[in-house]
């Protein structure tokens, strides 16, 4: 993914509140989504309150952020750069290294307003790999399947044998977050994040 390059404003979203609803138009889809693989896996899919395996160093952008903060009543801006979330107080079964600092006890904490990463989580997930030289781009005609090893067992990581349609396509999804998090970066409330590219949930830096 390169943030910033090549995106085009989105038409007719200028104002915050323009934003905010094509994100919760996008976490609906996201979730329409979601729902459909989860139920062509569903033999394979072991997700279930606490498994955190997923929930590690994730990186969301200003937008997510500013969402989630803004969903629970936080300050996205004053908690920028603290760490205001405690650990988790529960081991829990596969604890994740740098957890989330949303999740408690092993469970996590906004999960009806997760980030849309979050949402994916435990999917066979399709990335685009993009190559770079000294004169830029040189090829993004490729493509990469990651997946749980904990839903998915005996996978050849070598031959995965998931087809295009059991993957959520990441780089769809990341594009139209790009293009959302352009457009907050120019509102009012974006210009607090100006040259930051990703917040971790694990302790709110940026
Ligand atoms: S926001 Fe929730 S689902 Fe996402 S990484 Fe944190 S605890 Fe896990």
């Amino acid at each position: 993914m390169n943030p910033g390059g090549n995106l085009r404003p989105l038409r007719g979203v200028d104002r915050l509140a323009d934003v905010l609803d094509r994100y919760r138009e996008l976490a609906s889809r996201v979730d329409a989504g979601v729902s459909h693989l989860v139920g062509a896996h569903r033999s394979r899919m072991k997700c279930a309150a606490g498994c955190a395996a997923c929930c590690t160093r994730i990186s969301v952008l200003p937008v997510e952020w500013y969402i989630v903060r803004a969903v629970i009543g936080a300050d996205a801006m004053t908690d920028l750069n603290e760490k205001s979330n405690s650990p988790p107080r529960a081991l829990v079964s596969h604890p994740p290294p740098n957890p989330c600092g949303f999740l408690r006890d092993g469970v996590c904490s906004i999960y009806r307003d997760r980030p849309l990463v979050c949402r994916v989580h435990g999917l066979p997930l399709r990335y685009r790999v993009v190559s770079y030289d000294e004169t830029g781009v040189v090829s993004d005609d490729a493509f990469t399947t990651v997946w749980c090893d904990l839903n998915f067992t005996g996978q050849d990581p070598n031959r995965p044998t998931f087809t295009d349609g059991e993957c959520f396509d990441m780089n769809a999804l990341n594009t139209e977050l790009d293009a959302l998090n352009a457009a907050f970066l120019r509102t009012a409330a974006g210009h607090r994040f100006a040259g930051k590219h990703g917040v971790f949930l694990c302790d709110g830096s940026a």
